[in-house]
């Protein structure tokens, strides 16, 4: 069973957004990116189901422009067995239908029978991409899962998703798509001599236009404002009894 783990590469979570005021966009220009944090517990999951033998392949797939191999490379010191890198012009982020059907058309010529990938991605919260996926395909969909166990004839998997009233759990017939949420895995470091070796695994590159996709915006972003919290007071506190005295001072108590 092959298993195709779209992955993004995403501003990194710990560093501040700054709004490019001319563009409405986020700039990107000098900051620090990193993998989509979803996407590391979506590699963690498809590497463990390798090891256990379940799995015959892992191929992680990314879209974006060219330092998203940077992505794909971390993806393969992680220990994914190979890379499908689909290269773009622009650093706009694709609309998740455009990625849904990118995505579809790598899966449909690779015939993989299981998706893992991120519940969504960090910097545009969209958490549609596995949906759509799903639809277009036609393939089981289990979202925000924090628990996964694969059938022993590998036709289905059981999901376990949190949901309000608690643990719901499913079982999805093969082929699927699943979306994993944070408590699934702690996802692995890459080691020094894995990050080598990932140098020599196989890495396909496949332009865009070459798959013939419409990718015209659907959607138009009308603004984009920064958060505000970097100008907010904070303060350190050290003890329950200092929290204690601080909020008692500024009235919430
Ligand atoms: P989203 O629907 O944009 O929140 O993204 C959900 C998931 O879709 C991500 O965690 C990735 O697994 C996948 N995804 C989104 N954009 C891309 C991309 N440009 N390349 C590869 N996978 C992506």
């Amino acid at each position: 069973m092959k298993i195709i783990i779209p992955v993004k590469r995403v501003l990194d979570p710990y560093t501040q957004a700054r709004v490019n005021k001319q563009t409405q966009q986020v700039d990107l220009s000098n900051a620090k990116m990193a993998m989509n944090p979803f996407c590391e517990i979506a590699v963690e999951e498809a590497l463990t189901l390798k090891e256990g033998g379940a799995a015959t392949e892992t191929i992680a797939v990314s879209i974006g422009t060219d330092k998203t191999v940077d992505t794909l490379r971390t993806a393969l010191a992680m220990g994914v067995d190979r890379a499908i890198f689909i290269k773009t012009d622009s650093e706009l982020d694709l609309q998740p239908l455009h990625v849904g059907k990118i995505l579809a058309n790598i899966i449909q010529r690779e015939e993989a029978q299981l998706i893992i990938m991120g519940k969504q991605a960090v910097d545009n919260d969209n958490n549609q991409t596995g949906q759509i996926l799903s639809g277009l395909l036609n393939y089981s969909l289990g979202t925000f899962i924090s628990k996964f166990d694969l059938s022993s004839d590998s036709n289905s998997v059981e999901v376990s998703r949190e949901i309000d009233s608690g643990i719901e759990t499913r079982k999805l017939n093969l082929p699927a798509i699943v979306t994993v949420d944070l408590r699934l895995n702690e996802p692995r470091y890459a080691s020094l001599p894995n990050i080598m070796k990932a140098r020599s695994k196989p890495l396909e590159t496949i332009e865009l236009s070459s798959l013939g996709i419409d990718t015209s915006p659907r959607i138009k972003v009308v603004s984009v404002e920064e958060s505000g919290t970097k100008d907010r007071a904070s303060k350190q506190i050290s003890s329950a009894e200092e929290l204690f005295t601080e909020l008692n001072q500024m009235g919430v108590l």
